[in-house]
């Protein structure tokens, strides 16, 4: 029997080079070797954009299409919408008594994304809802719900996967032994930071190269990006491990790495050449992602039916899991 994987991934925006090198290179080789399930997280996304249903609603298409441009393959891997599984909302609710608030709160990775949220909206980013404080514990039911065992995922997630663990151990040990203690699985390089230097790349940091960008963006992007500032003038010599665009160009840029360290070290190389480099190593990488995205845009009714097919599937399984559950915990009245 083929291990179960499960990623979820919030529609929040598209994906971007942090998911890329983060996570989502390594989605593509697993689903040759294990059952994977791929969850477009909308109910989790929004925890914290529900006053937007609109770009939920949008993204949730556009990180379809992303999915699909990486290599990620229908007749391989499902790929399903989390809000058409009502099952994992009820697993949700039963859950919820497994787990205290002052639990959720010591979170690292709900206390970080507050603390975010109040850096990027002042005072209004500190008033969480009761939803948002929550998703832990519908993001166990995520997993738990297709028996997940293994979650790639990135270094940000790992607390969220232990709370997970927690919530298991805590109902196989009242109702019995139902559920499986998935295990966090960490990439080669489980954080990259975002282009402002922020110790996390991510959609709502507004610090992303996103796999769509255009050269045109791309472009602006890198020039903007941070550099040492004590370099002024173009042959100043200069510290690459404090430039981000020598950061970036240790994930594109291959071979050439060691010779753009070298010549900022040595200040035989200016700053705007070095962005240019680093915008074609970028270009070239993106290149055919950006290829196969151009034929879902044009197919977007294809996309729609894998969404579909995806999220029946994964509902059968769900169906299956919250069945044993509700036997275990003795809610199986008229079975
Ligand atoms: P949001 O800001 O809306 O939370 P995000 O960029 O964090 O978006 P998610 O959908 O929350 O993206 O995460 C999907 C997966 O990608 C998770 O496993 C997460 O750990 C991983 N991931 C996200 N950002 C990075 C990053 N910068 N480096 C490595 N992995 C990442
Ligand atoms: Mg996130």
């Amino acid at each position: 029997m083929k291990k179960t994987v499960l990623t979820g991934i919030r529609p929040t925006g598209n994906l971007h080079i942090g998911h890329y090198f983060g996570a989502s290179q390594r989605w593509v080789k697993l689903q040759d070797e294990y059952n994977c399930y791929f969850e477009i997280a909308d109910v989790q996304a929004l925890t914290d954009n529900f006053d937007n249903p609109e770009k939920v609603r949008h993204n949730v298409y556009e990180l379809a299409i992303d999915l699909l441009s990486i290599g990620i393959n229908p007749s391989k891997a499902t790929i399903f919408l989390q809000s058409t599984i009502p099952e994992i909302a009820e697993l949700t609710v039963y859950y919820s008594n497994l787990v205290t608030m002052s639990r959720l709160y010591r979170n690292p990775t709900v206390k970080t994304e507050i603390a975010q949220k109040k850096a990027l909206f002042g005072n209004e980013g500190e008033s969480v809802t009761y939803g948002f404080v929550g998703y832990p514990v519908s993001q166990a039911a995520d997993i738990t719900a297709f028996m997940g065992e293994a979650i790639p995922v990135g270094e940000d997630q790992l607390p969220l996967i232990e709370q997970c663990r927690e919530i298991v151990r805590k109902f196989n040990n009242i109702y019995g032994n139902v559920l499986i203690e998935p295990e966090a699985v960490l990439g080669e390089t489980p954080r990259i930071k975002g282009l402002d230097g922020n110790d996390k790349m991510g959609k709502s940091l507004g610090n992303a190269i996103y796999l769509c960008d255009s050269k045109e963006v791309i472009t602006e992007k890198v020039m903007n990006a941070i550099t040492d500032p004590a370099k002024i003038r173009k042959d100043d010599p200069a510290n690459p491990n404090i430039c981000m665009v020598y950061y970036y160009h240790k994930l594109f840029s291959g071979d050439e790495v060691d010779t753009v360290c070298s010549e900022c070290k040595a200040g035989t190389r200016g700053c705007v050449a070095c962005k240019r480099q680093l915008i074609e190593n970028i270009c070239k990488v993106l290149q055919p992602i950006q290829e196969k995205r151009k034929y879902y845009e044009e197919h977007i009714d294809e996309v729609t039916k894998i969404l579909e097919e995806g999220s029946k599937k994964a509902r059968e399984k769900a169906s299956a899991t919250l069945k044993e559950v509700k036997k275990a915990m003795q809610l199986d009245y008229f079975d």
